[in-house]
């Protein structure tokens, strides 16, 4: 009996926590921090990963692990992506103005790939901006592949009207690979556990050099998730991984603190990067294969 009260009451909360979601996306509460992303070999900030946050109205946060998945189930995750693209475009559109080399990544979710509906958005939001559609990236993880057919179109779209596209989480699921050869891609976001990994004796560990080589075989840029120690960096930067996101940089940060992230980034290596021969934060056309 006392199972199943605590079922009831976590069904109870699980339904009210859906309610208050629905609320706080009518009410537009759900804004987003910006995850720098750093050109390793510059150290410059090419541009940032936004990721969704979520306050109550009593000041507790609600993880996005937790409510995007809520919204999955709940049908409300296409309007979650209306508001973060909403939000990039009026927050970021300055930034991206100015600086024609920085991207934002946005997260797509199963259903904004399948729908295609998140391409109409961000054309519709971009539209009049002066944002360029190379200057928005996607990200999407092996859930949003699983109709593979619906996938490919929508990604080949995405490339056509100039975006570049992600593949994230890599290396976590079971059919990574599969995706890696038959969907259009730009870059690839290797997971933290393979970052995390780096230096220790754990059974990841050995698989994290090859998945650098296949993405660098197959023309990817790899963007390296969750880089918290300099040995990480080091390593990283050893094996001519591009891109690299993560603490030892910076967390998620507020639009205003992300802005000034990028500035100071730009005056203290931007002189590295105007040294450099081909720059390589927009990939607008990769090398042929
Ligand atoms: P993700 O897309 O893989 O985002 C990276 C997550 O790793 C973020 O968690 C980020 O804060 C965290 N992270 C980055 N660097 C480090 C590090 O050095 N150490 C540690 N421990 N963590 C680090 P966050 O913001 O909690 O987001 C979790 C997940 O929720 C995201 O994983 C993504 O799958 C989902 N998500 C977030 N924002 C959105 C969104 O706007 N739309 C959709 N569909 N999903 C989102
Ligand atoms: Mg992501
Ligand atoms: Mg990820």
């Amino acid at each position: 009996a006392a199972g199943a009260g605590l079922v009831i009451w976590l069904s109870r909360r699980r339904l009210s926590l859906r309610g208050e979601l629905a609320t706080a996306i009518r009410r537009r509460e759900l804004y987003l921090h910006y995850q720098p992303i750093i050109e390793l070999d510059t150290g410059i900030c090419v541009g940032a990963e936004a990721l969704v946050r979520w306050q109550r109205p009593d000041g507790t946060q609600v993880r996005p692990d937790l409510f995007i998945p809520l919204a999955e189930e709940t049908g409300m995750i296409a309007a979650v992506t209306d508001l973060v693209i909403e939000n990039v475009v009026r927050d970021m559109r300055d930034l991206l103005v100015g600086d024609r080399s920085a991207h934002i990544a946005i997260n797509l979710a199963a259903e904004d790939i399948s729908s295609g509906r998140a391409l109409q958005m961000i054309s519709k939001h971009m539209a009049g901006s002066g944002i360029l559609p190379q200057q928005i990236w996607m990200e999407a993880t092996e859930r949003g592949f699983l109709d593979l057919d619906r996938a490919r179109t929508m990604l080949a779209q995405a490339r056509r009207a100039g975006h570049s596209v992600a593949i994230d989480d890599f290396g976590v699921g079971f059919s990574s690979l599969q995706y890696l050869e038959q969907l259009p891609l730009d870059a690839l976001k290797i997971d933290k556990s393979f970052i995390d990994a780096i230096g220790t004796e754990s059974a990841t560990s050995p698989v994290t050099p090859h998945i650098i080589d296949m993405a660098k075989e197959l023309g990817l840029w790899v963007v390296a998730e969750g880089v918290e120690t300099e040995a990480q960096l080091a390593y990283l930067h050893s094996r001519h991984v591009e891109f690299g996101q993560g603490w030892l940089f910076s967390r998620p940060l507020p639009r205003d603190e992300f802005v000034a992230f990028h500035h100071k980034r730009q005056q203290r290596y931007g002189a590295a990067r105007e040294d450099m021969q081909n720059p390589r934060s927009v990939p607008i056309e990769r090398e042929a294969v």
